[in-house]
């Protein structure tokens, strides 16, 4: 018997590629999604990658605990993946209840929903947003996490406390796995599915390429007297498909029962780190292209420079990044053409 596996917000950028691996890895799954911050683009491009026409899907609100109790009634899940949240940092800052309620209150719905139907496997996307500006680099799951610079931030934190709470409190019922995104990237390499950020993108991979087709004038670095090696920010960049493989991993370790503890921490990062003007420099090369790009101010709350020690995934969960930012970034290219349909 194929084991279920649900995404909530499935059918977005990260969602969509962890639904196309999951699938690929031979996992059912069913797709929910209120289609609030993407369109149907990359559910049908899903549908297209895995040859798949029929697979469950729920439009629906996570705020809606009745709605999620019933579909926690309609499934048998083994293992959930909660995507279903908000994201832009600066518009939290402007409407932080609005932050807090969907990412709070959709999460312990489906934690009760969980809980309720005779327990779960839960996976929550949390983010290395949680570790603040750190003080050395690169890293660990045991680096302290730093009280968050925005709502958007503090409802990772928050939510990462709920679920730790909530395994401590579940006896056994619940399982949680935490994994902490560093800066994923790219598109699948079919493009057909990708990035598809409403008005002007807030993260740096959407504005190149954005650029580079001419939907923008022309690509600002926040800050170049940063105190790194080209005075540009270092971030760990990770593929999106890579980064999508690691929930296959973290998602067979909860239900194959090899989990060391209730309630696991996992970074996803490559541990490279790559700075903004690398970034740009690597995009132009690979892509055989030039960009319009200019020095400017240092964006507030940015950190300087953060990357990945991810020993722990590779070793525990056997997972590891395997593309090169080359690779990425033509993928990331790939996909904005495909979507000017060029
Ligand atoms: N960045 C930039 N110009 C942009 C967008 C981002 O220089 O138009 C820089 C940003 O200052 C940071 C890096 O790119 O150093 C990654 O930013 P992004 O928003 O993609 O991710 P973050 O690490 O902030 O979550």
């Amino acid at each position: 018997m194929k084991k279920t596996v649900l995404v909530s917000g499935g059918a977005g950028f990260i969602g969509s590629h962890v639904t196309v691996e999951l699938i690929e890895a031979g996992y059912e799954v069913v797709v929910a999604d209120n289609f609030s911050n993407c369109d149907r683009t990359c559910f049908e491009g899903v549908k297209k990658i895995t040859g798949r026409d029929d697979i469950p899907f729920e439009e629906m609100d996570f705020c809606d605990a009745e709605a999620v109790d019933k579909l926690f009634g309609k499934y048998h899940i083994d293992a959930v993946i909660h995507f279903a949240a908000f994201k832009a940092v600066g518009e939290s800052v402007a409407k932080p209840l609005m932050y807090y309620k969907n990412n709070l209150l959709s999460f312990m719905n489906v934690l009760e929903a969980a809980q309720k139907h005779g327990g779960c496997n839960v996976l929550f996307s949390s983010s290395a947003t949680v570790y603040g500006e750190p003080k050395s680099v690169p890293v660990t799951e045991d680096t302290p996490r730093q009280p968050a610079m925005s709502p958007y931030g503090n409802t990772k934190t928050m939510c990462e406390d709920i679920l730790q709470d909530t395994v401590k409190a579940s006896d056994g019922l619940i399982k949680g796995i935490l994994l902490r995104y560093f800066n994923p990237i790219g598109a699948h390499p079919s493009a057909l599915i990708g990035e598809l950020p409403r008005g002007v993108p807030n993260n740096l991979v959407p504005f190149i390429t954005q650029t580079a087709i001419g939907k923008r004038e022309c690509l600002s670095i926040f800050g170049n007297d940063y105190p790194t090696p080209d005075g540009t920010c270092q971030r760990d960049y990770i593929d999106i498909v890579d980064l999508a493989k690691a929930h296959v991993f973290a998602v067979t370790r909860m239900i194959e029962g090899k989990m060391k503890e209730p309630c696991e921490v996992f970074n996803v990062g490559t541990g490279r780190p790559v700075s903004v003007l690398e970034l740009v420099n690597a995009f132009e090369k690979v892509n055989n292209l030039k960009l319009n790009y200019k020095f400017a101010a240092r964006r507030p709350g940015d950190v300087t420079a953060i990357w990945a020690d991810p020993t722990k995934a590779n070793t525990e969960m056997g997972w590891k990044a395997t593309r090169t930012v080359e690779e990425t970034l033509k993928a990331a290219w790939a996909w904005e053409k495909h979507i000017a349909g060029k």
